[in-house]
């Protein structure tokens, strides 16, 4: 472990919550008629954070890059795309029902095991997938055997997926919820996609889709990109969008929720075996960087690459960048390497022809693609975690305080600077200082603010993530137009001439 990881303090998700609710970054949807699971809504900041993470991505991976075109497909599309891309037939969660507490769980993140004592199984344990999970059952195994007054020895809890449970055990194992055998239902298949009606017949003709991903968006418009858009292999197709899951157990705050934003490349490439290995490991090395330019830190990103066996048929590979949640390291981003799968689907289907022309080896083939694929609100709640702070620092009168404070990367924070007249009453210092906040409002949203002590001002901007605070004073005034900027992390000040503000951020902004 890393000395930064060892010393690294997660916040709860519960501090991160209230902390969003109470400055305005994200509020549970349908608040006022008692939420809607599953759905969040951003306020002004967190819409400006949001924004800010998708225009980082859009810049490093479409305006940076030569090969790489973005588009914006609709979200209902031709049903029979699903059919072609496999959704209709298996976008399922296994979800198993308590007939008792009628709540449901994914049975692929309900684990069990026997609880045996000297080789004889006295009962079962049952618990939903956490980090502390191994923990939770060894507690509830000695609880077992307390109540049952069995003497010996426990062995050790082995846990399995509720999907690998044999039709006798279903019966034996105890709900969560409950803690009693006999109420959990065998696992049964759950389609996640969302169904609406198009047009104005409520018929099965007329059965469509809300997308369950992005990515069907960009190989349906293959051709369109590749007839107007003077492509050569290897190129990509980039999209963000709304994404649509009817997710079985939404949970963990915006982590997993059944409206959400995606970012998706469709990374096209020669079908030899040789290219795909190395693109494959190009995009795991790019999707790092790409995390840690945007403030998240190295170690708190891993890898987990999926079993040979457990990949789907086409699949030739897949890694997921993991990242270490309050609630666990969890998928944030996956790179899959889905050979000619989707495109191969849509030529059938559709009759129409995925074929390219390659002009250098004067072939035709359906490309092979990788794909990484990330989601917004995934990346806004890591960057989040990774941001969130509390330390001390003296107040105005030297003592020190407790203060929460976000340290964002300064390229993705809602607002790059504040700007503070020293007094609100003294009209020189609110018109120069008016002055300086409407020229950097031209290019950064900046943040404007004139109520109470100094102190209180610079607070209010930590707790929100302002990496820069510009205060105009007497001397800015009456002696030689300096200003103050005080730095959100080290609390540091340093003096320098007004005109020299908006290069001094700019080359910080964009460190
Ligand atoms: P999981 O196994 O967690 O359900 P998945 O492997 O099905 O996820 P993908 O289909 O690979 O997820 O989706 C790509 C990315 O989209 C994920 O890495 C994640 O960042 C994001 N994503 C997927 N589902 C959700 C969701 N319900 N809420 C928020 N983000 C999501």
């Amino acid at each position: 472990m890393s000395d930064e990881k060892a010393q690294r303090k997660l916040p709860t998700l519960e501090s991160l919550v209230t902390l969003c609710k109470r400055r305005g970054f994200i509020f549970q949807s349908s608040e006022i008629y008692g939420g809607y699971a599953g759905f969040f809504d951003y306020g002004p900041l967190g819409a400006e954070l949001k924004k800010n993470i998708k225009d980082a991505w859009w810049r490093a991976m479409v305006h940076e890059r030569d090969e790489i075109v973005g588009i914006d497909s609709t979200i209902i599309m031709h049903p029979e795309i699903w059919r072609a891309s496999g959704h209709v037939e298996g976008f399922n969660d296994p979800m198993v029902d308590c007939r008792e507490s009628k709540k449901r769980y994914r049975a692929d993140q309900l684990f069990f095991s026997p609880v045996k004592v000297d080789g004889n199984v006295i009962g079962y344990v049952s618990v939903e997938e956490s980090g502390t999970m191994q923990a939770e059952a060894g507690e509830k195994a000695n609880e077992l055997k307390r109540k049952q007054a069995v003497q010996g020895t426990l062995e050790a809890i082995e846990l399995k997926e509720y999907t690998e449970a044999s039709p006798e055990e279903y019966a034996l194992i105890p709900s969560p919820a409950t803690g009693k055998p006999g109420s959990l239902t065998p696992p049964r298949q759950f389609n996640l996609m969302f169904e609406t009606q198009v047009g104005p017949l409520a018929d099965a003709s007329s059965k469509s889709y809300l997308r369950p991903e992005t990515a069907q968006g960009i190989f349906q418009n293959f051709k369109n990109v590749v007839d107007t858009g003077r492509v050569k292999i290897p190129f990509g197709i980039a999209q963000i969008g709304k994404a649509f899951r009817n997710e079985i157990t939404p949970r963990n705050f915006i982590f997993r929720s059944r409206e959400f934003e995606q970012m998706e490349i469709e990374y096209f490439i020669d079908p030899d075996e040789e290219t795909w290995p190395r693109v494959y490991q190009e995009w795991i090395e790019t999707c790092k960087q790409w995390l840690y330019s945007i403030g998240i830190p190295e170690d708190m990103v891993g890898e987990d690459v999926h079993p040979q066996e457990k990949l789907s048929h086409y699949s030739k590979g897949t890694t997921d960048l993991t990242f270490t949640f309050p609630f666990g390291t969890q998928e944030l981003w996956g790179i899959a390497c889905r050979g000619n799968f989707d495109l191969g689907q849509h030529q059938k289907h559709s009759g129409k022809s995925m074929e390219f022309f390659d002009e250098a080896r004067k072939e035709k083939y359906i490309p092979h693609v990788v794909e990484p694929s990330l989601g917004v609100d995934r990346t806004l709640l890591a960057v989040l975690t990774a941001a969130y702070c509390e330390d001390e620092v003296p107040n105005d009168k030297g003592v020190p305080e407790t203060r929460t404070v976000l340290k964002f990367h300064p390229s993705i924070a809602p607002f790059k600077a504040a700007v503070f007249p020293l007094l609100k009453n003294k009209e020189e210092l609110v018109g120069t200082a008016r002055e300086l906040y409407r020229k950097l409002q031209r290019r950064w949203n900046v943040a404007w603010d004139v109520g109470g002590a100094i102190g209180r001002r610079y607070r209010r901007q930590d707790e929100i993530g302002t990496p820069f605070c510009i205060t105009i004073d007497f001397d800015t005034i009456e002696k030689d137009q300096t200003v103050t900027i005080r730095d959100r992390d080290t609390t540091e000040q340093v003096r320098i001439h007004l005109d020299e503000v908006e290069a001094w951020l700019s080359e910080r902004i964009y460190a």
